[in-house]
């Protein structure tokens, strides 16, 4: 009797044990679980840098071509050295780095490789200058003033 006593009293330890076990190994679980969501947290505090290179503004938008009247030249090759390329590229001010995109309301998105003497930022409001395909096309879309934002690139050494 005593001795059945004693194999029951020491398989619940045993069982016991295992229990403590699986409930060791589910809190270490947990803590795993703690740690990845940590790591989330911590990656969309990043966002808002990210956001931060977003300006939201309003456009003074002028249109030109590649001819001598628009540029003083007309080779279309543009301030970055790339070849413009019509209703893609356009001129921004030079706060805006080469390869930033600009989203227009109405008109679209253009990527940033030019520069132009009346080409400027005054508070929040940008001059962007399109370029098209002909010069009477340019003056065809005269000035227009939009609301958008611009996508600002990192700075990648023009
Ligand atoms: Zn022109």
């Amino acid at each position: 009797m005593k001795r059945i006593i004693l194999i029951i009293a020491s398989s619940m330890c045993y069982l016991l044990s295992i229990m403590y076990f699986i409930d060791y190994l589910q809190h270490k679980g947990i803590q795993q679980e703690e740690t990845v969501e940590t790591f989330i947290m911590e990656e969309s505090i990043e966002e808002p840098k990210q956001q931060s290179n977003r300006i939201y503004c309003t456009f003074n938008i002028s249109f030109y071509d590649a001819c001598i009247e628009c540029c003083g030249k007309d080779d279309g090759i543009c301030a970055n050295g790339e070849l413009g390329i019509p209703w893609v590229t356009c001129a921004a001010p030079a706060s805006i780095p080469f390869g930033s995109t600009v989203h227009i309301e109405g008109l679209g998105d253009f990527i940033v490789t030019d520069r132009g003497g009346a080409i400027v930022q005054e508070g929040n409001e940008y001059c962007i200058d399109i370029y098209v395909n002909t010069h009477e096309e340019a003056l065809q879309y005269g000035r227009q003033y939009k609301e958008g934002y611009i996508e600002l690139e990192d700075y990648y050494g023009y």
